[in-house]
């Protein structure tokens, strides 16, 4: 059993809280009701939102772990809450894409919806006081992260293969999404954060599944979120 202790080291995220326990190499995730987009600039607690983020991250953790990936997943508990191997965050946020939406279209000629013949991998800093701003590969070497960016280049494409044939299977295409990776106390390489349409897009048929519904107003997340949650158990099902 892991222990809260009372002088837990409390770590305040957007969406996300994180507790230190008894064990050193183990904190908890509490998922939270709370959505924010435009880096915290837009906030609702829409009920039911974290325990829906939280069980797609569980479902996606364990298919990546089946298939290899290292992660920091442990198991999950009530109240929304994630044990995870403790990691030191790298401070770079690894985008992949398959299409073209977001931030590639607002700042290139790309236009909405175009097909990558391969994926696309993009590095963004990991800092909300910066507003995550896209890095160069020669930012990314002065930053002292040159060589870590190969790896994670390498780890990032192996996800977004695994990622895109579990959407598919259930008719969604992943357009591109969020990683966050981080060492743990023996220096192994894990993915961390969370894998959740808070930090992916999922089209079908033209509509988003996605955090876009929020930060369009476009309809619930919660509904959308639980949807696909549901038509992922049902391949666990079959
Ligand atoms: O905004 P942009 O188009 O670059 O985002 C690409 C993908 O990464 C989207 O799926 C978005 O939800 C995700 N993302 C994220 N957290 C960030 C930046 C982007 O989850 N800080």
């Amino acid at each position: 059993m892991i222990i809260i202790m009372s002088d837990t080291e409390i770590i305040q995220g957007k969406v996300k809280t994180v507790f230190t326990t008894d064990e050193p190499d183990v904190v908890l995730i509490q998922y939270e009701d709370k959505v924010t987009a435009g880096n915290g600039r837009h906030v609702d607690f829409p009920e039911g939102k974290g325990k829906v983020c939280m069980e797609i991250s569980e479902f996606l953790f364990k298919k990546l772990e089946k298939s290899g990936i290292k992660t920091h997943y442990i198991d999950t508990f009530p109240e929304r809450i994630m044990s995870c191997k403790k990691v030191d965050i790298i401070p770079i946020e690894v985008v992949v894409r398959n299409v073209a939406a977001g931030s590639i279209v607002r700042q290139t000629t790309l236009e909405e919806g175009k097909i990558f013949d391969e994926p696309l991998v993009e590095y963004f800093l990991k800092d909300d006081d910066k507003d995550d701003p896209l890095l160069t590969q020669d930012r990314i070497n002065l930053m002292g992260y040159g060589n870590e960016i190969r790896t994670l280049s390498f780890h990032a494409r192996a996800i977004n293969a695994i990622l895109k044939g579990i959407f598919e299977e259930i008719g969604l295409t992943l357009v591109d999404f969020k990683l966050e990776f981080g060492y743990d106390s023996r220096q192994n390489l894990l993915l961390a954060d969370e894998l959740s349409p808070d930090g992916m897009r999922l089209w079908k048929e033209g509509k988003s599944f996605d955090k876009d519904l929020f930060r369009k107003g476009k309809g619930d997340i919660v509904e959308s979120y639980k949807y696909i949650l549901t038509e992922l158990r049902k391949l666990s099902e079959q």
